[in-house]
């Protein structure tokens, strides 16, 4: 296992296509945006400063890392030799299902093929490809290089050969990879989104505000974050589609999302990436300040 192609160098990718190359593998990252591959580039760049500066790794690593990253706008240039493929190209089931159709004709017969959805089915995108065996899910955290986790996804068909050599090299990475099987949300989800969901309701029934909720997890629980300040780092979007799949997969109402994060999407606050979620958010502040709707 020496060549991964990345697919998609946005949030995600970038993170994965630095965390491999840092560790010594051969990186192609694939994107059809070229200014999205100059951006991941630059964010690369920046982190591995950043590491550095602490004292992590030393500038020979950072010069090498960016070294083992070649990058593509053409998916047949870029996947051609690749012993494993990451996706993480954006959260759509049309997007993945074409991509690794394509993969599993330009790919040689070895390849793995990974995805790093949050939320689509392993089997429904394995069963696009005549290799279901060998298609699998690393599910990376966010930020990449920082979070120690990788949730690694076994579809209905894959292989123990393919799972044990992909928990392999999760390890090589330095990571903590676990193995789950592929239902609705699969583990880190399934869990993370109903609480989320119950922490809008908890401030959609007036029970507490904002704040108050998210102070009372983060000392109550000793969460790093609360919840709220959570689902808009996240993006409230995402959130939303997350808790539509567990809806259908599971067929259960008890995952059915809060009106008001439905409202909040609706109206196009999608958290961080928006500037406003539950709470407002300015370039270069790192202060966390109430969005106007919700303060007393
Ligand atoms: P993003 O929007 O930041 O980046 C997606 C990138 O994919 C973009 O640069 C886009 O140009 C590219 N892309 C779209 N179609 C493509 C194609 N056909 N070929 C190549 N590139 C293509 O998205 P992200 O947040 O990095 O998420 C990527 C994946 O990772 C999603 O499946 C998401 O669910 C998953 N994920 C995200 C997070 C997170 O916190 N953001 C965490 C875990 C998993």
């Amino acid at each position: 296992m020496q060549n991964i192609t990345v697919i998609g160098s946005g949030t995600m990718g970038n993170g994965i296509a630095h965390t491999f190359a840092q560790f010594g593998f051969k990186v192609n990252l694939v994107d059809i945006n070229e200014t999205a591959l100059q951006k991941a580039i630059a964010t690369i760049t920046k982190n591995l400063d950043r590491q550095v500066q602490k004292g992590s790794i030393t500038e020979d690593i950072k010069n090498a890392t960016l070294a083992n990253i070649t990058n593509h706008t053409d998916l047949a240039k870029g996947a051609a030799k690749a012993d494993l493929v990451v996706e993480a190209a954006s959260e759509n089931v049309d997007i993945k299902l074409k991509i690794f159709k394509q993969l599993d004709e330009i790919c040689p017969p070895h390849t793995i093929l990974a995805s790093n959805t949050s939320s689509i089915s392993i089997t429904q995108i394995a069963a696009v490809t005549k290799r279901p065996e060998k298609v699998i899910g690393m599910h990376f955290m966010n930020p990449v290089p920082v979070m120690k986790l990788i949730e690694v996804i076994r579809g209905y068909k894959t292989s123990n050969e393919v799972c044990d050599l992909v928990m392999a090299t999760s390890k090589k990475l330095n990571k903590i990879p676990v193995e789950v099987n592929d239902y609705p949300g699969f583990v880190a989800n399934k869990i993370l989104m109903p609480m989320i969901n119950e922490a809008i309701i908890t401030l959609y029934e007036g029970v507490a505000g904002v704040e108050e909720i998210d102070t009372v997890m983060k000392l109550g629980m000793a969460h790093p974050m609360g919840p709220l300040q959570l689902a808009d780092f996240i993006g409230l979007d995402v959130c939303l589609s997350i808790l539509r799949v567990l809806q259908d997969g599971f067929g259960n109402p008890k995952y059915a999302p809060c009106p008001l994060l439905v409202n909040m999407v609706t109206s196009g606050d999608l958290g961080a990436k928006s500037g406003r979620g539950f709470y407002e958010y300015t370039a270069g502040s790192k202060d966390l300040v109430l969005a106007p709707r919700f303060k007393k």
